[in-house]
């Protein structure tokens, strides 16, 4: 498995967010599979398990006490409630990850995405938008599971959180899954070669400057 070279010495934290329908999980997903240096920092939350999920896998699957006491520690980097169920990024397994080289992914809220800002001014924050707020409809309506209410519930949601993306540094509208792919994987090797990423000690082994 590749990891962290000799060339670069610090690693990259990737913040994903996005409106519920617009793709993220598809997206991260395929990165993750692609990108073996890269790795999810898998969530706490109080949700209960999907069809098809793994514990410790999609998310740590824990009571709401358990998920408070670990708040009251000082374990979550961020944490959020949404859709009334609590969510929080381990501080260990991110300290973790990048102990072991890995450039590191979380798939988290807006709300949680604004706390990282405050306390990671070096993570690369990404927005990942639907096309229009009637694909995002249409996405909703064809899906079957919700009912009128809950939908346009669901589309005001969409609306206040599309609000934040001045807050993000890159910004991709998922109107075709290979392109975004491709975007987003161009985000990535590119801040990987940011010149602050380099590793000093290397240059000098090298080039002798
Ligand atoms: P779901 O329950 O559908 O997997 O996720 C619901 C929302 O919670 C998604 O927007 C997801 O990005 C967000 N989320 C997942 N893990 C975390 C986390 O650790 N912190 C925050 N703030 N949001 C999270």
């Amino acid at each position: 498995m590749q990891k962290r070279t000799e060339r670069r010495t610090k690693g990259t934290l990737f913040v994903i967010s996005a409106p519920s329908g617009a793709g993220k999980t598809t997206l991260c997903k395929r990165l993750l599979n692609k990108k073996s240096d890269l790795r999810l920092s898998v969530s706490y939350t109080t949700r209960s398990p999907r069809k098809g999920e793994t514990n410790n896998v999609d998310y740590t699957f824990i009571t709401k006490s358990r998920f408070m006491k670990m708040l009251e520690k000082g374990a979550f980097a961020e944490w959020a409630s949404v859709h009334g169920n609590l969510y929080g990024t381990s501080v260990r397994r991110m300290e973790e990850l990048n102990r072991d080289g890995y450039d590191i992914l979380l798939d988290i809220d807006i709300h949680g995405a604004m706390q990282m800002k405050k306390s990671c001014e070096n993570a690369v924050f990404i927005f990942i938008l639907p096309p229009s707020i009637d694909t995002l409809q249409d996405r909703l309506v064809k899906r079957g599971t919700d009912s009128k209410e809950v939908i346009a519930q669901r589309l005001d949601n969409a609306k206040a959180e599309i609000a934040y993306y001045k807050d993000y540094d890159y910004i991709i509208v998922n109107d075709s899954i290979d392109r975004a792919y491709r975007e987003l994987e161009s985000i990535i090797t590119s801040s990987r070669l940011l010149m602050s990423k380099v590793n000093p000690k290397w240059i000098k082994k090298v080039y002798n400057v």
